[in-house]
């Protein structure tokens, strides 16, 4: 992948629905119907077997003329000690059995196509790769496994509603000195308990465990291809989102990039630790695009079979990346599923993130968690409901915010609430309702209430949507900020450039209340508990670790920020008046009240909602400089979160009427009669 083309390659554009554009007849039309009459092949045991009499090889390739195998000793670096011809079996598959004295080794195909070889390819299947990926090995997955693997579970979810995501790039979180881990940047980083920062502040799986996320979501821990394997010590960074071998996991997370097991064993100690911890592991997965075109595994194993086009027969682009693969087709369902389905029973991973989800279709989408679901009921899956350009995929097809009634299972973000709350994300100065711009209630609003429909909720007014796009709160993830744009600190700081930083960390508390105390699922981007920045680099996805790295000194600078969210995280959990599982329950226990002022949104969550102990909690939330007064009704209420403070047993408590609510803060109310 080359660079400058990645800069484009920009991250979390939202474009919503998009027209079909003039993809017209033809070309397109015809490498369809060429595709769509391959034969196909469901089965997971793709590419490499090993059984007792052998190790099987078969690869997937309907129209080669010709495949071969290469057995080389090493990684890299050395020539091949056996070529073998594969025969052409039914499905389209090709075979050969070699023999188990290969065990250890490594491989490659070649496929010959339209009368020429095309170049070595370690295949789309290559569970355990050598340096950069590049050639696939021959190991038994079983010995991979750490200690007491087979009784590793991750936490049970009876809702994602339930869970609480926390966002986080394996380098980010450990890389800098002042997280006290051994294993910076790698795997391991989050095996290690009871690190600290010089100050004894607590770094690592510790502050996971201190703040209360149930959920890691881990940026692309797959092989990808930006970070250079065999140059570690030259400190490259990427976010990953260039995807090389799907089912391999990223050699430069592991301390032994070489050793094809060690990746494998230091992923899976990774996700023992975290389930250990109670915590649970989601991979963000990136199946709509691969980081080269033709000379990616999907090209030289089938070539253009994997991928859209548009009518003049070029790569079709829905991701920005350069290509857009092709859900739609039988083969490539086929992978993605036999794809997360392989992460959730090898590698225990409990939920799942799809990267540009709406080039996938509604239909792969729904098979994906149907299929996860009846590994493990407790996984989840969610994903990014828009492109970031045009498909010649149907519109009604796409896998789109829009389109998530017609997938149950399957929860998308709400660039709603998130541009909403903080202002437009792709404008640094534009300002949000917890940053006093008014116009933007309604859709806070539509945040709260999960995007469902709501009888005191006006949709026409919403900035982003213009209907109740989700039929259930199960299908909504609430945030104010990510991995992409600009850090909620760094956007706090371009768009109130005048406020000081206890301004805006007020307004960070703000954003996040709204976040934590809406319907759907919270989820929040690594750091920001601390109010950790990128320094103004909106897209810092191959920024150094000078830009991307936590600094966790910042956990004793700002001591009142961390513990204010891990308060907010502990009242969300301790009540499931937050955490309702029905749009019914929705549209019956929220109220909003009348005000008129801007920046300005009341109203109570009643009737013990979703069995609540509380009856009713009022929520007052003014994103204005000014103190506001609302009108409370009269009651033994107890104090939760005032001024910039919360708890969530109380800081006190009120008999209701007037109450003056602070500039740029949360008020929360709370009476059990
Ligand atoms: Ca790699």
């Amino acid at each position: 992948m080359n660079f400058n083309f990645k800069t484009m390659c920009t991250r979390g554009l939202t474009f919503g629905l998009m027209s079909i554009g003039a993809t017209g007849m033809s070309v397109a039309q015809d490498i369809d119907s060429k595709f769509a009459s391959f034969p196909t092949y469901a089965g997971e045991d793709l590419e490499l077997a090993i059984l007792p009499q052998g190790i099987k090889f078969s690869l997937w390739s309907p129209e080669a003329d010709a495949v071969r195998l290469r057995i080389y000793p090493t990684d890299r670096n050395s020539a091949p000690i056996e070529t073998i011809d594969l025969t052409k079996s039914e499905n389209g598959v090709w075979r050969a059995v070699a023999s188990s004295e290969h065990m250890g080794k490594f491989y490659t195909f070649q496929v010959a196509h339209n009368g020429k070889w095309l170049a070595e390819t370690p295949g789309v299947w290559a569970k355990a790769v050598g340096t950069n990926g590049m050639r696939a090995a021959i190991i038994n997955l079983d010995e991979t496994d750490p200690e007491g693997w087979a009784e590793d579970k991750g936490p049970v979810v009876e809702s994602i509603n339930d869970v609480v995501i926390y966002e986080m790039h394996h380098r980010d979180f450990s890389i800098h000195p002042s997280s006290g881990i051994v294993h910076k940047g790698k795997f391991l980083a989050l095996t290690e308990e009871g690190t600290t920062t010089p100050l004894g502040d607590k770094t690592g799986i510790d502050h996971l465990k201190e703040l209360g996320v149930t959920h890691v979501h881990i940026l692309p821990s797959y092989d990808y291809n930006s970070v250079d394997e065999a140059n570690l010590p030259s400190n490259q960074y990427n976010w990953g989102y260039d995807p090389f071998n799907y089912n391999a996991p990223e050699g430069s997370y592991s301390t032994d990039p070489a050793n094809p097991a060690a990746r494998i064993t230091e992923m899976k100690e990774m996700v023992k630790a975290l389930h250990e911890a109670g915590i649970g592991v989601i991979m963000d997965v990136v199946y709509n695009h691969t980081a080269n075109n033709d000379d990616s595994n999907f090209s030289l194993t089938a070539p253009g079979y994997y991928y859209r086009h548009r009518a003049d027969g070029s790569y079709s682009d829905a991701s920005g990346c350069g290509n857009e693969t092709a859900s739609d087709r039988q083969q490539m369902r086929n992978y993605i599923i036999n794809s997360v389905k392989y992460w959730a029973s090898e590698y225990h991973i409990d939920g799942f993130r799809f990267d540009l989800m709406a080039i996938h279709d509604t239909e792969t989408m729904n098979q994906v968690a149907k299929a996860l679901k009846e590994i493990n009921p407790s996984i989840f899956v969610y994903g990014e409901g828009w492109t970031a350009g045009d498909s010649p995929l149907a519109v009604e097809r796409r896998a789109l915010k829009e389109n998530v009634a017609k997938m149950e299972n399957i929860a998308v973000f709400s660039d709603d609430i998130r541009d909403a709350i903080k202002g437009h994300y792709s404008n640094a100065a534009d300002r949000g309702f917890a940053t006093g711009k008014p116009g933007n209630e309604e859709t806070v609003k539509i945040g709260i209430v999960a995007s469902t429909a709501h009888p005191q909720v006006d949709y026409s007014k919403g900035n982003n949507s213009k209907f109740a796009y989700a039929s259930s709160p199960s299908q909504i993830i609430n945030y104010v900020s990510c991995h992409d744009d600009l850090t909620l600190t760094d956007k706090l700081a371009k768009s109130m450039p005048e406020a000081s930083a206890d301004e805006r960390m007020r307004a960070a508390k703000l954003a996040q209340t709204i976040v934590f105390t809406s319907q759907g699922t919270p989820f929040m981007f690594t750091g920001e508990e601390i109010f950790r920045d990128k320094k103004g680099v909106h897209n810092s996805y191959k920024s150094p670790d000078s830009i991307n790295a936590i600094d966790w000194s910042l956990k004793n600078a700002n001591a009142d920020q961390f513990n204010y969210y891990k308060e907010l995280i502990k009242l969300r959990k301790a009540h499931p008046a937050f955490r309702m599982r029905t749009a019914e329950d929705i549209a019956k226990n929220i109220v909003f009240d009348k005000v008129e002022e801007p920046n300005l949104i009341s109203y109570s969550i009643k009737n013990n909602a979703n069995g609540d102990q509380w009856k009713e909690i009022k929520l007052v939330f003014n994103g204005s400089d000014d103190a506001k007064v609302v009108k409370v009704g009269k009651g033994d209420w107890t104090i939760i979160a005032e001024d910039g403070k919360i708890n969530a047993e109380g800081l006190g408590s009120t008999r209701g009427g007037k109450m003056t609510i602070a500039p740029r803060s949360a008020l929360i109310l709370a009476r059990t009669k």
